[in-house]
């Protein structure tokens, strides 16, 4: 399948950052948390931000942690544990995806086992990202979150977290997220209580909240005024999705999503847990190759459902091939047999002389492989099994395994010899081992 520049570098840019390391032990993730107030001069790109990040031993701390944020915050407050920290190690990012950034280093000594709480204050002006990246500060549009990053951010352990960011109010402009947004007094409340991977600030002087419902899904687009029509017809084909996505892998009651129409020229989209920004969103585009943005909305919407192996490990193709192959069903759902059969041949095609997926290394590899091994194998694999065990049972267990903890390769195939068998886990589990 011929796939758009837009369509690539968003999933480039999802590899790194759409991440859901330690997703096993929920209870642990879902008590990261970041409370910051933030001032911002959309004109200048000023930020003066003060706050606390929680966090919790996950283990990885023995090492200590490393804290990214844009290079040019200077802090007034840096407080771990109760401890003003005078001084600390600092080294320049080593993160591509983060170039402007330095790397803020937490010596293990200073760290609890359990409970780490960092007070800070800091202020500056955020530095000018190459325009590939998907963050931005200008008068009329401002998107800022993980590329710069805003705030202090660890890539070693506890990514997912939940946050309240509030936000000084700007005349005649209107601040959003993706999370709950209020207004509260002279200020913008944005929350997130779900735990997702990053905190995107946008600013606009021309937006439109437009909210759409069917069933128990609820979508909010924020997207620019003179796209009305246009959203409608693209909020359709989103609740159309998610109804298919329901249907092929599990119901989820109140559904609630954000897409934010990003009003940068360049860039490209992302998806976040519980949102998506999508980029170049061109409505004539749109009707001429409608599949494309489908494919990438129905991929990161199964992220809803897809999001519990660590994302730093082979186990990530969990997330990855399930969420992929989620897109396929649904494609096949509304496009036909023929289609789908031609994706699959395709993606056959393409995952032709790779590593086996079993114990695979995402990071010792070029970008291309990864995606060859993630998005074209794994689905392969995974339609090979539904060939197998017929489509009745494909679904029963795509539901299971939805609803379930799962998140190693060695769970998936406990439940697959509990629901298909013996013989079929340990064929599968050979498939898994073929390159
Ligand atoms: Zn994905």
């Amino acid at each position: 399948m011929k796939k758009t520049k837009i369509y690539s570098l968003i999933l480039l840019i999802t590899l790194m950052f759409s991440s859901s390391d330690g997703v096993c032990n929920e209870n642990k993730v879902e008590s990261t948390d970041y409370q910051i107030s933030l001032i911002i001069n959309p004109q200048t790109g000023h930020i003066s931000v003060s706050g606390t990040l929680t966090f919790f031993n996950s283990g990885i701390e023995k090492r200590g942690i490393s804290l990214y944020l844009d290079s040019n915050m200077v802090f007034s407050k840096f407080i771990i544990n109760g401890l003003n920290m005078n001084s600390y190690k600092t080294e320049r990012s080593d993160s591509r995806f983060m170039p402007l950034s330095k790397k803020i280093y937490l010596e293990e000594s200073v760290l609890k086992k359990d409970k780490n709480l960092l007070e800070f204050e800091y202020s500056g002006t955020l530095g000018t990202l190459d325009s590939i990246f998907a963050n931005v500060v200008g008068n009329s549009w401002t998107e800022i979150g993980l590329y710069y990053p805003w705030f202090p951010f660890s890539l070693e352990g506890n990514r997912l977290f939940s946050y309240s960011v509030r936000i000084k109010n700007l005349n005649g402009k209107e601040i959003f997220g993706i999370g709950k947004v209020k207004k509260e007094g002279d200020e913008t409340l944005i929350t997130s209580t779900c735990p997702t991977n990053d905190i995107p600030i946008c600013i606009s002087d021309k937006v439109k909240h437009s909210v759409f419902r069917n069933g128990g899904t609820k979508i909010h687009i924020y997207h620019s005024p003179e796209k009305s029509e246009f959203i409608r017809t693209l909020s359709s084909d989103i609740l159309n999705i998610s109804y298919s996505l329901q249907k092929i892998i599990s119901k989820k009651k109140n559904l609630e999503v954000v897409f934010i129409e990003s009003q940068r020229r360049l860039g490209g989209g992302y998806a976040r847990q519980g949102g998506i920004i999508l980029g170049g969103l061109d409505p004539q585009g749109y009707h001429k190759s409608s599949l494309n943005l489908k494919w990438y909305i129905a991929h990161e919407m199964a992220h809803l459902w897809w999001y519990k192996a660590n994302t730093g490990s082979w186990e990530d193709w969990l997330n990855e091939s399930f969420a992929e192959m989620s897109a396929a069903l649904v494609i096949r759902e509304s496009e036909g047999e023929e289609l789908y059969n031609k994706i699959i041949d395709k993606k056959r095609e393409l995952s032709q002389s790779t590593p086996p997926i079993w114990g695979f290394d995402r990071n010792g590899c070029a970008y291309e492989i990864s995606y060859k091994v993630l998005y074209n194998k794994g689905v392969c694999l995974l339609s090979d099994l539904e060939d197998r065990v017929g489509r009745e049972e494909f679904q029963k267990l795509f539901t299971s395994i939805s609803k379930s903890k799962i998140c190693t390769t060695s769970q998936l195939l406990d439940e697959l010899r509990s629901i298909s068998g013996e013989e079929t886990a340990i064929w599968f589990e050979r498939l898994l081992k073929n390159s």
